[in-house]
């Protein structure tokens, strides 16, 4: 059989991949499941770009969902983690790099007094939710339909992202004990938070939202829903668990939180953070005031570890990625998604596409379809009931004819687009040229 490195054709790879591993892939939305075709094998990224097996390059929207703020392979983070890599791989004992990368993190999240280290988004979530109730006491958790926040069993409920592109409800495997500790709740509907309090609040331990969903495709919270969410669970005696792996360090050098809560003056219980904070390597976190915080062990009874928690070449990533993304790193990424969304937008209005900008932040995405509005007057879908009712079948012709023109967007109506400090106005041509052609296929689908 041929092995992936002998195959010469993207084709040859990824049908090889297929046969060594489910769906020939490490994480399902990679493996095309909505837009149909074979997905490119990627054989290395630099700046904006991505290159396949077979040498094509790509101006990229994916960014490694999320973590390359900077743009592939940025040379700082580079250096910073092959001189880290010399000096070993990883020793299970703490290092000065770790309570650096917390100093960085305190200093844009003043809210976070302390932070436990973590390699992976889903393990953050999943940390959060145990010392939520540890700390509380109380069994039961709310999320929002839509919302992504990993594959923890009691998060899996109405989840976007790869459940969204694939259609699936939940996952098998999850226990009717662990779903039924999970009430799910529709996003924007702050009368339904009010509502399912007034009758089961003394069990809720904790409210789990992402800052700014992205995960249906962006949703942003309507004005006041987050501070509508903190004002309830304060009253309740529950945790507000703010989920920024995806926003955090991206949409600004605070988070959503920075755009928000910081203005607004209010903080969660807990935050997650993930993606950008590793830059590309395995790094997540929680973080939070330490009356709650020292509630892990080994200060408290919460019990969490990691082998590779707070590992010195990952963290080395994080700390040369946050501290190279300055003020003028995010406005470029700002500039960047206005470009880019505003050009996409009159692309498909040029074919008589209709469709809704869903911005939240740097990040965007399009709802296909005529504009819906709930009460909040906002154009276009404000839960996942309503993204769900959208024309999806025109994202995949429009993805194809992208692809095909050397535009790699991600492979889902139900993801976000990603922009970088690395996408300059050469990448953002390359971009705006490909635009009318698949304006058109989306427009025949
Ligand atoms: N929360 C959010 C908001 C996310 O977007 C993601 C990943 N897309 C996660 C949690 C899970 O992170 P990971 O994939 O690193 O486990």
């Amino acid at each position: 059989m041929t092995s992936t490195s002998d195959a010469t054709t993207n084709e040859a790879a990824f049908a090889h991949a297929r046969s060594v591993l489910p769906g020939g892939v490490s994480s399902p939305v990679r493996a095309y499941g909505s837009v149909g075709g074979t997905p490119r094998l990627i054989a290395s990224a630099r700046g904006a770009y991505v290159t396949d097996v077979e040498g094509r390059e790509y101006v990229d929207l994916v960014a490694s969902w999320g973590p390359a703020l900077l743009g592939h392979a940025h040379p700082a983070v580079v250096a910073a983690v092959q001189e880290a890599a010399a000096r070993g791989l990883s020793f299970g004992a703490p290092t000065c790099a770790e309570a650096e990368l917390a100093d960085a993190v305190i200093a844009r999240v003043p809210a976070v007094e302390k932070l436990r280290l973590v390699s992976t988004g889903t393990e953050a979530t999943m940390t959060a939710v145990r010392l939520a109730r540890g700390v509380t006491g109380r069994p039961l958790i709310v999320k929002f339909a839509g919302c992504y926040h990993g594959h923890v069993d009691a998060l899996l409920a109405s989840a976007g992202s790869g459940l969204a592109t694939l259609a699936m409800p939940g996952s098998a495997g999850v226990t009717a004990a662990a779903a039924a500790e999970t009430i799910v709740l529709p996003y924007n509907d702050l009368a339904a938070v009010e509502a399912v309090f007034a009758a089961r609040g003394s069990d809720i331990a904790a409210v789990i939202t992402e800052a700014a969903p992205a995960n249906m495709g962006v949703v942003a919270p309507n004005p006041g829903f987050n501070a509508g969410l903190r004002t309830i669970t304060q009253a309740q005696g529950a945790l507000l668990i703010l989920d920024e792996v995806l926003t955090g360090f991206r949409v600004s050098a605070s988070g959503w939180w920075g755009l928000e809560g910081a203005a607004e003056g209010w903080a969660p219980d807990i935050f997650t953070f993930g993606k950008v904070i590793g830059g590309g390597m395995p790094v997540a976190a929680l973080g939070g005031p330490a009356a709650i915080m020292d509630h892990l062990a080994p200060l408290g009874p919460v019990y969490q570890a990691g082998t590779l928690s707070g590992n010195p070449v990952a963290v080395a990533a994080g700390l040369a990625t946050l501290r190279a993304a300055d003020t003028a790193v995010y406005e470029h990424v700002d500039r960047a998604a206005d470009v880019v969304s505003e050009a996409v937008s009159a692309a498909l209005a040029g074919a008589g596409v209709a469709h809704t900008v869903q911005r939240a932040g740097s990040l965007f995405s399009f709802a296909f379809g005529e504009p819906t509005a709930d009460a909040s007057g906002i154009p276009g879908p404000r839960d996942y009931a309503a993204v769900q009712a959208q024309e999806a079948w025109r994202y995949p012709p429009f993805f194809h004819a992208m692809l095909d023109a050397g535009v790699a967007l991600p492979p889902s109506v139900f993801e976000a687009w990603f922009l970088t400090a690395a996408h300059d106005a050469d990448a953002v041509g390359r971009i705006v040229d490909a635009l009318p052609a698949a304006a058109r296929a989306a427009a025949d689908a």
